[in-house]
């Protein structure tokens, strides 16, 4: 297919969409379209909040996608905070198998950080976590999932569905808020009353 750009004066059917760059959710109608022939079929939107631009192939892919989950604030360890960043933006690409490596290796420098000996299976990384309090009792259920779905993948990089990194993602937003963003922010709360 080959694409051919037209400048129709800035102006196109409107997109309701959510800016990978920014983060927004908008309706932008200020861009560009591509014919193949005489049919529309790509588009370039910018964004009225950053300005960036964002592609919607033919095939329908937005580029660059959103990034899946929420920012999570006051995690100390920055490596902790990189490896969960570099996850959600796995997402944003359509890398759900490196978005997963990068959650299990966050959660094993998790544990670690809360007193797991070093050199152990993903798997008991988790249950070290449950064991020690720091998944609520009913996310069990997750711990149980989690290992099922570790066990499917032990010791090979497997393919993953986008829907499995999503799902570790929540887990892993879930506890980081628990653990660090939560406790910071009553602390503050705590200190400003005092
Ligand atoms: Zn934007």
């Amino acid at each position: 297919m080959k694409l051919t750009w037209e400048y129709t004066g800035g102006i196109i059917k409107s997109r309701d969409f959510i800016c990978g760059h920014c983060g927004l959710h908008l309706a932008s109608q200020r861009g560009w379209d591509a014919y193949d022939k005489s049919d529309i079929v790509a588009h370039i939107y910018i964004c009225h909040n950053c300005f960036q631009p964002t592609y919607f192939g033919p095939d329908g892919k937005q580029i660059p996608g959103v990034a899946y989950g929420n920012p999570v604030h006051d995690i100390p360890d920055q490596y902790v905070e990189s490896l969960y960043e570099e996850a959600r933006n796995c997402t944003a690409s359509n890398a759900s198998t490196a978005a997963v490596l990068c959650c299990r290796k966050l959660l094993m420098n998790l544990a670690v950080s809360k007193g797991a000996s070093e050199g152990q299976k993903f798997i008991e990384y988790v249950e070290y976590l449950s064991d020690k309090g720091f998944i609520p009792p009913d996310g069990r259920d997750w711990v149980d999932h989690i290992r099922k779905k570790g066990n499917e993948a032990t010791h090979e990089i497997a393919i993953v569905e986008r829907e499995d990194a999503e799902e570790l993602l929540s887990f892993v937003e879930m506890l980081l808020k628990f653990i660090y963003e939560f406790p910071a922010k009553r602390k503050r709360k705590t200190s400003a009353d005092s």
